[in-house]
């Protein structure tokens, strides 16, 4: 029996993956299931979507690819990154769209293909403006026509990532669409016209019509999370996961005593204290007290209280005591979640700690199961 585990739900992955194929149609939806499904796990997500009506999924890794095939899923699944040259016969094996952006990853791919006796599909990745990875826009139409004159390589879409797509207003968005549909525009010129075209991320499909097109890969919106607080009211999500500890230990603590490494938190009065079975080795940030971050106990917010320790951390539980909860050992405790009448979102902890819900969901450790239901 684990002491923690994330309940995913995978209905409402289904809906959010339903909202957006509606939202954005006829651009097809690209569930992008990369670490572990952002921390839901990949295979139950990646199911869930394409049962929803996701064309295509999307990964960062080969091994992530694989992980997918071995499951038995047979839909398009794009690699959002340049592989090792060395892994282009395991990529050609597993059936992946590949994306290039290099002469020396062209030549890798066309050789690993012919030898697999296959073709593989290429997305040619330019950079607009994101400054990670791409090929220069000047240097495309080169790329493009090398994919095409290589054997056992087909030029399937030529794709760019937007950078600030979550922040509506900000202009640079259409920046980068510009030199996108210019770099289009040359291809167009030379009789090269890939038969798909994708830019936009959760954010893009969500706050930018004009970055749709053809295909839009989205993550976190999948996950009922939104990319940016600007973006929150656009279609309404349903949040797909719970993360949940049991309380392993409670104690009265008198006032004036401190506790936890560094005894750190001192109690101004006697004080019911629980201990929940999750720490930082599970993605729960060791500074957490010190960011007033909550846990749901009996219903009520409850702040963590003193260092978050590697498997258990401890929570202060006066909101509960307050409010009549008689708080147990085998009790549930919500990191994130609903309990009763109230919900911590992975936001609400990640606006707390400094950071993007994207990071929260993410840093869930491995060792805590995912159950889906
Ligand atoms: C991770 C990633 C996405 C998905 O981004 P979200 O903001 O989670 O929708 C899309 N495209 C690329 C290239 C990515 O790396």
């Amino acid at each position: 029996m684990a002491t923690a585990w994330a309940e995913i739900d995978q209905a409402a992955i289904g809906r959010n993956v339903r909202t957006l194929a509606e939202l954005v149609a006829p651009a097809a939806v690209c569930a992008v299931v990369k670490a572990d499904g952002y921390g839901h796990g990949a295979i139950t997500v990646a199911r869930a979507a394409v049962a929803a009506g996701a064309e295509w999924l999307a990964v960062a890794h080969v091994d992530e690819g694989e992980a997918l095939r071995t499951a038995g899923i047979g839909v398009p699944i794009l690699l959002l990154a340049e592989p090792e040259p060395v892994d282009f016969d395991r990529v050609a094996r597993a059936d992946l769209r590949v994306t290039l952006y290099s002469s020396v990853g062209i030549k890798a791919a066309s050789q690993a293909a012919t030898m697999a006796n296959r073709t593989l599909k290429v997305h040619l990745k330019v950079d607009t403006g994101m400054r990670r990875v791409g090929a220069e826009p000047a240097e495309v139409p080169l790329l493009a026509r090398q994919v095409v004159d290589s054997p056992g390589l087909e030029l399937e879409a030529v794709w760019t990532h937007l950078a600030v797509a979550d922040e509506p207003a900000n202009q640079f968005t259409n920046q980068q669409l510009e030199t996108y549909h210019a770099v289009l525009d040359v291809l167009a010129g030379e009789g090269i016209h890939p038969p798909l075209r994708h830019v936009a991320n959760s954010a893009g499909a969500l706050a930018h019509p004009a970055a749709r097109l053809d295909l839009v890969r989205c993550g976190i919106a999948v996950y009922g999370i939104a990319p940016s607080t600007e973006l929150e009211s656009v279609v309404e999500l349903c949040r797909a996961l719970r993360l949940v500890a049991r309380i392993s230990h409670v104690k009265q603590v008198e006032a004036g005593a401190a506790l936890s490494y560094g005894l750190r938190h001192t109690f101004s009065v006697d004080t019911t204290v629980a201990t929940v079975a999750i720490g930082y080795a599970d993605g729960i940030r060791r500074d957490s007290h010190l960011h007033g971050v909550e846990v749901l106990i009996g219903g009520e917010r409850c702040p963590i209280v003193g260092t978050v320790t590697m498997d258990q951390l401890m929570v202060d539980c006066t909101p509960a005591v307050a409010a009549g909860a008689a708080v147990a050992v085998g009790d549930e405790a919500v990191l994130i979640g609903t309990q009763g009448q109230r919900t911590i979102t992975a936001a609400e902890v990640a606006e707390r700690l400094g950071t993007i819900p994207y990071e929260v969901v993410c840093g869930i450790g491995p060792r805590v199961p995912r159950r889906s239901r």
